[in-house]
């Protein structure tokens, strides 16, 4: 007996099927600010060093299993050694390695939304099961409702983020340190947007201390086609995790592109600090409009118009060829819009756009 036309042969994982995948729509438009990423290409120089590299790469080799100089270079600046550092294809699938080794089938994560939704969806892919717990209306974590969901939940894997995602809130040091001294299994505290926060829990670490923090290449870097990422945590951990991921993920040139991109860290803090000074030029001009707007540390901004519905104006803006992105329908941020720092010129088409938007 075959299966009725237009069904397919075989059905996936039950929980799959019922899953939305992860949406964040790639249109063509003149101005892109809704994936976080640095509006400027790295230097020109590391570019050139690149090149030079991928004449040197032994093709018909697999490449360094462990990323052993990739992660020297990593801990280098952070202060720790190579055996404290996991290094992945994107953050993401940093996340996904963690949630593979410490959660899993029977196992809990909690996530406190509004937050990075692939803490979530990424911890089910891998049969972990999810508790939420909530923030404040003002977004941040509140203590309290840290310690119910790990008395209620006993969950595995805590995940924080910091600067948050999508609100751009930095999460207060002395809550962070609380939830790492109460949580009952691991916490990892995504520091995607790190450079731009004033504190890091890298500084919490220690060998002792259930707790990684992971960090990207893709925003302060300018990175994100290279897709790389790492965490730093305790070496017994970072041992679990390479029997966890496929050997030889990291190929050659995404571990010499690493390497390389780290030896223009003035040039990337360079970016980072104009990055900095036009996030006070965009809150200043956002709050002068009739929206509402939350402090960020990260190099985006979460808006509410305050007359339109936000899902019409980013409507409006895509009309404009102006792609932000729309956070409008997720829980707990209803109507909200979410800007990414783009270059003056693209922010003033953003903010130009916006104007008629809610005019
Ligand atoms: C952008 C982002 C990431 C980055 O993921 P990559 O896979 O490294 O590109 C991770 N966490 C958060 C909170 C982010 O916003």
């Amino acid at each position: 007996m075959s299966a009725p036309a237009g069904t397919p042969p075989v059905s996936p994982r039950a929980d799959v099927a019922l899953m939305e995948g992860y949406h964040s729509p790639q249109l063509d438009v003149a101005v892109r600010l809704n994936t976080n990423e640095s509006p400027v290409a790295p230097p020109a120089a590391f570019v050139a060093a690149l090149q030079a590299e991928v004449a040197k790469v032994e093709w018909h080799r697999y490449p360094d299993r462990r990323a052993w100089q990739l992660r020297t270079r990593i801990g280098e600046l952070h202060g720790v050694g190579p055996e404290q550092v996991f290094a992945a294809n994107g953050s993401n699938e940093v996340l996904q390695t963690v949630c593979l080794t410490y959660g899993g089938a029977g196992r809990t994560a909690a996530v406190f939304e509004p937050t990075y939704a692939l803490h979530g969806h990424i911890s089910r892919l891998t049969g972990t099961t999810v508790v939420t717990g909530d923030r404040t209306d003002d977004f941040a974590l509140d203590a309290a409702e840290v310690d119910r969901v790990s008395a209620d939940a006993r969950p595995d894997i805590t995940f924080l983020c910091s600067p948050n995602n999508p609100t751009g809130l930095v999460e207060e040091p002395d809550l962070v340190r609380h939830v790492v001294a109460t949580a009952p299994g691991l916490v990892v505290v995504d520091e995607a947007y790190g450079q731009f926060a004033p504190w890091s829990a890298l500084e919490l670490l220690g060998d002792d201390v259930p707790l990684v923090v992971t960090r990207t290449f893709s925003k302060t870097w300018s990175m994100a086609a290279a897709r790389l990422g790492y965490l730093v945590g305790p070496a017994w951990l970072v041992a679990e995790l390479e029997k966890v991921v496929l050997p030889y993920h990291l190929d050659a040139l995404k571990q010499a592109a690493g390497r390389l991109a780290l030896d223009y860290r003035p040039e990337m803090e360079a970016r980072v600090a104009s990055l900095v000074e036009e996030r006070g030029r965009l809150v200043a001009a956002l709050t002068d409009l009739d929206v509402d707007v939350w402090p960020s540390g990260a190099n985006f901004v979460l808006f509410r118009p305050r007359q339109r519905a936000g899902n019409d104006v980013w409507q409006a803006l895509v009309d404009s060829s102006v792609l932000i992105r729309n956070c409008a329908s997720w829980p707990g941020l209803e109507g909200c819009l979410r800007v990414t720092l783009g270059t003056p010129a693209e922010d003033d088409r953003f903010l130009e756009a916006l104007q008629e938007a809610l005019s």
